[in-house]
């Protein structure tokens, strides 16, 4: 990928709206704003955009789409979650943690039992 690309994408990560769409799949999306409508035609890409889910953006609930907005404190007897701001909310009324997607129990399971630091990569 040439440089300009490169910053037109990591522009759009930073600055595209983030959002989950009608069958629950998380997006990034224009909101129509032109700059954005642009950066989205010179990367090919359409508006929305559809996201898989990634350790670190998208929450860690299974089943859950939503973008991450909170990491650690919530259920932190069994790890450092990463949680959208549903399931935050959920563990800061104290409710029981739900299931936790598999992506992110190995996560868990791999830091460090001392340190609590993730593996390098
Ligand atoms: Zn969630």
């Amino acid at each position: 990928m040439n440089e300009y690309k490169e910053a037109l994408e990591h522009m759009v990560w930073q600055f595209a709206y983030r959002s989950i769409d009608k069958d629950n799949k998380s997006i990034l999306w224009t909101g129509g704003l032109f700059a954005l409508e642009g950066a989205f035609n010179a990367l090919g890409w359409i508006d929305p955009h559809i996201v898989e889910d990634f350790d670190g953006g998208i929450c860690d609930v299974k089943g859950c789409s939503e973008w991450v907005e909170a990491q650690g404190g919530m259920w932190a007897d069994t790890g450092y979650w990463c949680l959208c701001r549903i399931h935050a909310d959920v563990a800061r009324k104290g409710e029981p943690q739900p299931q936790m997607k598999q992506r992110a129990i190995d996560r868990e399971v791999s830091r460090d039992p001392i340190t609590k630091c993730l593996p390098m990569k």
